[in-house]
């Protein structure tokens, strides 16, 4: 049977500490809350890790979090199997939040390559030293590394917001030239998809996504491209690093 976990880092992806009650422990120990803040993985960007308390003070290293069976559920996964909790308990959790707020920044600097590179999205992954998209791009001097660094550092210090709504799938199906990523389909499903937009109206970027956000491009930070790849005969890969890293 599949829980339904409330993922509070949808509506709140600042909420570094929660509680939450424990629905469940499945077979490979993977803690089930009824709602938690750590971000499972999806759309390329990482889980979270962190750590999860018991009221006693014992607390649980958890080094993973995945979604379960089913979109719904979300599944901590503890780094060893001693002091699993039991159905009922209360745990507080604290998310690691320098590794977190890397990969919002991260996932956010990637919308604006995104915004600046006008070919489809082939795939993707966040990482906290460097991020990469892969484009389907066919003329490979479309694309120039120091250019484009610069581009993204003035979008960046435009310090354009970053907001989301939700629409109707029938409204995403009407307009397909939201989807940007073809290798990522949007959740689609539920009936509702969250669309995130980057400056106003999302002039600078629309789309939906299901990840975590800074809430102005000026958090990135100072971000630039490291290297523009070519991967196959179209495919170009362009990885991103935030210049703040050791
Ligand atoms: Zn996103």
């Amino acid at each position: 049977m599949a829980f339904e976990t409330e993922p509070l880092f949808r509506d709140d992806a600042y909420k570094r500490e929660f509680s939450g009650q424990v629905l469940g422990v499945n077979g490979r120990g993977g803690i089930i809350l009824d709602q938690t803040a750590f971000y499972a993985a999806g759309g390329g960007q990482p889980g979270d890790t962190g750590q999860l308390s018991r009221a006693d003070g014992v607390t649980i290293q958890i080094g993973a979090t995945v979604y379960g069976e089913g979109k719904g559920e979300i599944v901590h996964v503890p780094m060893s199997g001693d002091n699993l909790p039991e159905p009922g308990e209360t745990l507080s959790g604290a998310i690691d939040w320098s590794r977190r707020n890397r990969h919002m920044r991260m996932h956010t600097a990637l919308h604006l390559l995104c915004s600046l590179v006008p070919f489809a999205v082939t795939g993707g992954s966040i990482g906290e030293a460097e991020s990469r998209l892969d484009f389907d791009i066919e003329d490979a001097g479309a694309v120039e590394k120091d250019a484009l660094s610069e581009q993204l550092m003035a979008l960046v210090a435009k310090d354009h917001p970053i907001t989301t709504r939700w629409i109707t799938d029938a409204e995403l199906d009407a307009n397909p030239g939201l989807v940007r990523t073809m290798s990522v389909k949007p959740p689609t499903g539920s009936g509702r998809v969250r669309l995130v937009a980057i400056g106003d109206d999302g002039a600078i970027d629309l789309q939906p996504c299901g990840g975590t956000h800074v809430r102005s491009t000026v958090e990135i930070g100072a971000v630039s491209v490291a290297k523009i790849e070519k991967k196959g005969r179209q495919n170009r890969r362009i990885r991103i690093r935030l210049d703040d890293a050791e």
